[in-house]
């Protein structure tokens, strides 16, 4: 069977790799981007490729004090430079909104915002909250086209096998000159690529691999797949950059997720990112892509 990049719709090759979730890897000749299929036809059906899960940690991590710092450091740093391209931004979408940590910081901005998710629990969570959220199937009835100032779409497009889809509905809301905020996984990230690496070469022996590609990830962009996507949905790239992800974020990550459990060496990347972090991010690598476009027409 072939499959074709949703980045950029060229066609894939497999890697070759299987991963324990069970998925198999694909890579694009063109760009790049990395992607997982599902390796056994039991969980290849539609409802299931639609859905997302929210692991029960991931509540506790949203409502970590350390980790809503340095998460809000970064909102308040891209919002900044958001507002450096547009002079009115008065209304936002954040797509994927989880629990709703940013939307809670939008609004201490003075921003309306409104937020979209598929996990009725971390949806429940941002009602509690007192934000205006709704699920993401609502969106088109909700938000109408060409409504908002501004979309962020924070660590959310990796979750789709179909991204192509999900950043079209959200950026249509978009006004024509209003400005998108993303960030996602970067295929290109070098521990990523060296560990893979590994992996063939011993034919699959040393999985190490698997800690980069995280259960609940579908699409691994390169910066030319997202570069690819976004000018498929008229965005035109104001700044691209390689970063890393904050480190108390890393940190929880690694003590709970059960891909990383599995490989029994956790403790060794939870002590070693600090370092790979420090050392990724001077050479001008990183493990997130980070974008700000503006909606061309
Ligand atoms: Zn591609």
């Amino acid at each position: 069977m072939e499959w074709r990049c949703p980045a950029c719709r060229e066609y894939g090759t497999h890697t070759g790799i299987r991963l324990t979730t069970p998925h198999a890897l694909y890579r694009c000749g063109r760009c790049r981007t990395e992607w997982l299929e599902p390796s056994d036809g039991a969980t290849g059906g539609h409802a299931d490729r639609m859905s997302s899960y929210w692991e029960p940690h991931k509540f506790a991590l949203f409502e970590n004090h350390e980790v809503k710092l340095e998460f809000e450091q970064r909102y308040s740093e891209a919002l900044d430079r958001a507002s450096r391209h547009r002079d009115r931004l008065e209304s936002a979408l954040d797509f994927g909104c989880g629990t709703g940590n940013h939307l809670e910081f939008l609004q201490s901005r003075e921003l309306t915002a409104f937020g979209v998710d598929i996990n009725e629990g971390a949806l429940a969570r941002a009602r509690a909250r007192g934000l205006n959220v709704a699920h993401a199937s609502n969106l088109s009835t909700l938000i109408p086209e060409e409504s908002v100032d501004l979309v962020t779409i924070w660590d959310v497009i990796e979750h789709l096998y179909d991204p192509l889809s999900g950043l079209r509905a959200a950026v249509s809301r978009l006004r024509v000159g209003g400005i998108l905020i993303l960030e996602t996984p970067n295929a290109d990230f070098m521990p990523r690529r060296l560990l893979l690496g590994l992996g063939k070469h011993t034919g699959g022996r040393v999985s190490w691999f698997e800690t980069m590609y995280y259960w609940e990830h579908k699409v691994y962009f390169s910066a030319l797949g997202l570069k690819t996507i976004l000018s498929e949905v008229q965005c035109e790239i104001l700044a691209l950059e390689r970063r890393t992800s904050p480190r108390a974020k890393m940190s929880h990550y690694f003590s709970h997720d059960a891909a990383v459990q599995g490989t029994g060496w956790s403790h060794v990347v939870k002590r070693t990112w600090p370092v790979a972090e420090r050392l990724t991010r001077r050479a001008g690598s990183g493990n997130a892509l980070f974008v700000i476009a503006k909606r061309e027409r």
